[in-house]
């Protein structure tokens, strides 16, 4: 088993494409994504149409935003999710291809166990909107929680888009601390795969893992910023601010 797990594409479908080219060439037997694959970014409906045919596709807080209420949705990324809301009913499109889209967002699990591994959007305790942050292994009682809502050793979530290891212990560590692999031993962990459409740890580039059973290898590819960008732009509803921030990767 060679499994990449991809999540938070966000309407990105540039990094998407060049990630899933990246995958092509790492001898992986499935994809799985952890959830957003809408939300914030200019091309909601590619992104969608190239993960139909993943081996896993769960629900994420954005999806979940398109489906019934944007809860806890800050002003500029309501913004978004209406415009996205309106793309996936798309005028222009056939009464079946924009069927196809809602059908898969509709499809979406909040939770996916396999071979005692959780995969989940957000946090053991609550799949589809609860942040763990890197901040939050100071906050032991709030760790302690999430952990004893996880009843398998071993946890894949997103979300954060900040990829890395969090440990029962309270640690939080970085891929590039632990050169950028991890096996997986006694402890138990949650593993932040990272965002593919929006990284957020100061590093542009579209973050992804691959996990064999064993051990976890984290992966960081290249894309065009300055072609996401130019879709924003194109675009008179969605903010700049959320363009602006993919070149800094924050
Ligand atoms: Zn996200």
């Amino acid at each position: 088993m060679r499994r990449a797990i991809i999540s938070d594409i966000h309407g990105n479908a540039v990094a998407l494409e060049a990630v899933l080219a990246d995958i092509a060439t790492k001898d992986c037997d499935s994809i799985y994504c952890l959830g957003d694959v809408i939300g914030y970014g200019p091309q909601p409906r590619e992104c969608l149409e190239l993960c139909k045919d993943l081996q896993l596709n769960l629900m994420g807080n954005h999806e979940e935003a398109v489906l019934f209420e944007p809860i806890g949705f800050n002003p500029k990324a309501r913004v978004a999710i209406e415009w996205t809301k309106e793309q996936l009913t798309l005028p222009s499109a056939t009464r079946e291809e924009n069927r196809a889209l809602w059908d898969l967002v509709g499809s979406m699990v909040d939770r996916h166990v396999e071979d005692d591994v959780l995969y989940v959007h957000a946090s053991p305790r609550e799949p589809i909107r609860e942040y763990v942050f890197v901040s939050d292994v100071r906050n032991t009682e709030k760790m302690d929680e999430i952990f004893a809502a996880l009843e398998q050793p071993l946890c894949f979530n997103g979300h954060t888009h900040t990829a890395g290891v969090f440990t029962e212990d309270y640690q939080f560590l970085p891929p590039g601390s632990i050169g950028n692999r991890y096996k997986v031993g006694d402890k138990r962990v949650i593993i932040n795969v990272g965002s593919v459409g929006q990284p957020r740890d100061g590093d542009p580039r579209s973050s992804y893992v691959i996990f064999d059973g064993e051990t976890v290898e984290f992966q960081r590819v290249k894309y065009d910023v300055e072609k996401t960008i130019q879709k924003f732009r194109e675009n008179s509803t969605l903010p700049e601010y959320l363009a602006l921030r993919l070149i800094e990767g924050r």
